[in-house]
């Protein structure tokens, strides 16, 4: 049993949003009691007690759509490499840092990412992975990761028939390896799900193969991110792309589909009719001027839609701040998406991770797991249950977490790690990447 008090808490609990000076009491994994700080050290008087400092103590970010693969592409520069469009992108960067990702590689890759996750206050990462250098056992060395660094995820290796049937068998395999492995395992600190690419590089023989194949599990996939998938769909299927994968029974209460630029309100209808969920990733969209997808229209509509990076950064203020002024600047209206942007952030991504994990998560409450960070902020104005979110919008960045605790263990405290030498973790990862860069630019 400890405690984390004297901070300005955010609970995320509709009931009791917030406390000027409030306390978490943490017991094993759970969150067992929040309320204000001299109550709860009277009612604990023998528990350890961790200063917040007068900080904000809040529930850990859910990231809702990651890639650990990425992160070696930090300062990597493929020879001949210029790409013009989308499809580009994807075959000159991603697909082909993908290609030379052996086992050694992607490891590395989740230490990065998991080592930043749980410096920018991220306690759960849902990952979408790809390593056609290695496949086999790539989703279980994401796992030994994550279980190093003590990070709440959820795992899934993306299918394509990209790079042959062969390869594309060996990817839906590690899938239900995983998934297997991680429906016996109780920790609740790793799940999996269905990966899948997109639509465009998966035939209608690959996703039946995959429903087949399928141990009961959720799809994470890539919808309409480009206007080509949209295009591929209507010339061999003619069909769109929501109802494609609604007639191949894809869709559903488990199934993510990611970034849905060129949906049209008849298949955000079908999403919420079946229940899918949708996650929103606004700096790789940005980045990859594949346009801005309709979220405003899909939260009227009553989608679960959450937020991501997919790959840009482990900040998701970084997410929050951009998704902000992406959807204010492409309806030229400045009032709108203040409620819509932290809802997905908040909420949705509280509520996609709980038809995952078996407890709460992204709320501090009593009986939730006990994800908790704590940040260096000290407001210039009031800060009330009612603007909780323009002070995290433009006050915070994920710099500011200071303490992070991941089902109730303390992985950071007050900016110092606890268990990881992140100096010995990031000269593995820069002799790792230095390694994949000279094969990938080997023979170009
Ligand atoms: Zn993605």
């Amino acid at each position: 049993m400890y405690l984390i008090g004297n901070g300005r808490l955010v609970t995320r609990d509709a009931a009791n949003p917030y406390l000027d000076n409030g306390c978490v009491a943490i017991e094993g994994n759970l969150i067992a009691a929040v309320g204000a700080t001299e109550a709860m050290k009277a009612r604990y008087p023998d528990a350890a007690f961790i200063d917040a400092k007068g900080g904000v103590i809040m529930p850990g970010f859910i990231n809702a759509h990651n890639h650990i693969y990425s992160a070696f592409a930090r300062g990597l520069t493929i020879k001949g490499n210029n790409p013009t469009n989308f499809l580009e992108v994807l075959d000159q960067q991603w697909w082909t840092i993908d290609r030379h990702l052996l086992l050694a590689d992607t490891r590395a890759s989740a230490d990065a990412t998991y080592l930043d996750c749980i410096l920018n206050g991220v306690t759960t990462v849902f990952d979408h992975h790809a390593s056609y250098g290695e496949i086999t056992g790539s989703l279980f060395a994401i796992a030994d990761s994550a279980r190093a660094f003590g990070v709440r995820t959820n795992l899934c290796y993306e299918i394509s028939d990209r790079d042959g049937e062969e390869k594309m068998k060996a990817a839906v395999k590690e899938n239900v390896d995983f998934i297997k492995y991680a429906n016996a395992d109780t920790t609740d600190m790793v799940k999996g799900m269905m990966g899948m690419h997109a639509p465009f590089t998966l035939s209608n023989e690959t996703l039946e193969y995959c429903a087949a194949e399928n141990p009961g599990a959720g799809y994470h996939i890539h919808v309409a991110e480009g206007i080509d998938d949209l295009y591929d769909s209507l010339a061999k299927y003619n069909k769109r792309l929501i109802f494609r994968l609604h007639d191949m029974g894809i869709l559903g209460e488990k199934t993510i589909c990611g970034h849905c630029i060129y949906i049209n309100e008849a298949e955000m209808d079908l999403m919420k009719h079946t229940n899918t969920m949708a996650v929103h990733n606004p700096e790789s969209n940005m980045g990859n001027a594949v346009g801005c997808p309709p979220v405003l229209k899909m939260m009227e509509k009553g989608i679960l839609l959450g937020l991501g990076t997919d790959g840009y950064t482990n900040d998701m203020t970084e997410s929050y701040k951009v998704a902000n002024i992406l959807h204010k600047h492409n309806a030229c209206k400045p009032n709108v998406a203040w409620g819509e942007i932290p809802a997905m952030l908040f909420e949705n991504n509280r509520a996609m991770a709980a038809r995952f994990f078996d407890k709460p998560i992204g709320i501090l409450q009593p009986g939730a797991y006990a994800d908790v960070i704590v940040l260096d902020y000290d407001p210039l104005t009031p800060m009330t249950a009612d603007n909780i979110n323009s002070h995290v919008l433009f006050g915070m960045t994920g710099r500011s977490v200071v303490t992070t605790v991941i089902n109730g263990v303390v992985k950071m405290k007050d900016r110092e790690l606890i268990g990881i030498d992140k100096a010995a973790v990031l000269a593995h990862c820069r002799e790792q990447s230095a390694d994949l860069w000279k094969r990938i630019n080997a023979g170009r």
